[in-house]
């Protein structure tokens, strides 16, 4: 079992198969991308399994791929195949931008990935290629239809909402979600930016985005989330209900900054170069690519991840006085 000293359990592994995007979103980003990784400098496929396998020895139950963006990596739905075939075989989820689902969705399915989250931030096309600096939202939202036709349910949608580019489009998502049958959940801007621009009194908060909602729709929280990132809400009411694909309908909003969920936190994770990070924020990193690659076995990679989760810190810090922004941005941890 991997445990803290604050007692908290690790089940979840979010696993990010390459640090190589095909967006360039403005929060994530820098507009020339990022000083990419080598392909020697990037775990192979058989290094993700086996470290995938030493993770479920010690209790991983559910592993997240992402990236980076994790459709860019060309075997993907053989990863999941290898990861799922694991005993005791872990859920395994994926996290995209959807830009190439289209074509892969079936394939994923079949490889037994078992629930996928798409990032889709705006529904119209010019503010998508202002946010993402690419025009692709078409290709997007084909890919989450097609997710939803290959069985994937509930396609989760993630939105982070930055005040003056999409904020006041909130509804609509929602007005699109409910209709499609889609979970929206919107996110709370993180200090993961690549320009170090980010401030607390610019970002949305997980109040004002249920303010703006509640203009049009009626939410009811829903009470336990557990591990669960998202705080839950059930759309009662709404403009137009008569079109919602489900009588009552989702609504998640993960509020990070505002409402930190460290205390619950069940989360571990592998970046594409094979470090071992316990919290997106973590000023350090628990080196096994290295180690991996020097011969140690199973044993001895398992005692580093059991001493990096015992030492996992008590919570991200944001907004107290010594918080200082990892250096690594959200794409290069794997969000
Ligand atoms: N490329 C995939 C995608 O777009 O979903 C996976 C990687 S991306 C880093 C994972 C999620 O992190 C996306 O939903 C993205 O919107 C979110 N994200 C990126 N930067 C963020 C930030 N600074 N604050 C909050 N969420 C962020």
């Amino acid at each position: 079992m991997l445990i803290d000293r604050f007692g908290r359990v690790a089940t979840d592994l979010r696993i990010s198969l390459t640090d190589l995007c095909s967006l360039r979103c403005t929060y994530c980003m820098p507009a020339e991308g990022l000083d990419w990784l080598t392909k020697a400098q990037r775990l192979s496929d058989d290094e993700f399994v086996r470290l995938g396998r030493i993770f479920v020895d010690l209790g991983v139950t559910s592993m997240r791929l992402t990236g980076g963006e994790p459709l860019v990596h060309p075997t993907l739905p053989d990863v999941i195949a290898r990861l799922g075939a694991l005993e005791p075989r872990p859920e395994i989820s994926l996290t995209t931008n959807g830009v190439t689902l289209a074509q892969h969705a079936e394939a994923l399915a079949a490889a037994g990935l078992t629930r996928i989250n798409v990032s889709v931030d705006t529904l119209d096309r010019e503010r998508f290629a202002k946010i993402t600096r690419r025009d692709r939202l078409p290709q997007v939202l084909a890919g989450v239809a097609a997710a939803s036709a290959a069985g994937l349910h509930p396609v989760k949608i993630n939105a982070v909402l930055v005040r003056d580019d999409n904020l006041h489009e909130a509804p609509e998502l929602i007005a699109w979600a409910l209709r499609n049958g889609y979970r929206l959940r919107f996110i709370e801007h993180m200090p993961l930016d690549a320009d170090h621009t980010w401030t607390r009194d610019e970002m949305v908060t997980a109040d004002e985005i249920v303010a703006i909602v509640e203009e049009q729709y009626t939410l009811r929280a829903v009470d336990r989330r557990g591990h669960a990132p998202a705080e839950e809400f059930e759309v009662v009411a709404g403009p137009d209900q008569a079109s919602w694909a489900e009588p009552v309908g989702r609504l998640g909003i993960i509020a990070s900054v505002t409402r930190p969920f460290c205390r619950d936190c069940d989360r571990l994770r592998l970046t594409a170069d094979g470090q071992l990070r316990t919290c997106l924020f973590a000023q350090s990193e628990t080196d096994l690519r290295g180690p991996l690659r020097a011969g140690a076995s199973d044993a001895e990679l398992a005692e580093l991840i059991t001493a990096a989760v015992a030492d996992k810190q008590e919570g991200h810090g944001i907004g107290t006085a010594g918080f200082v922004q990892p250096i690594r941005t959200m794409s290069a941890i794997g969000g």
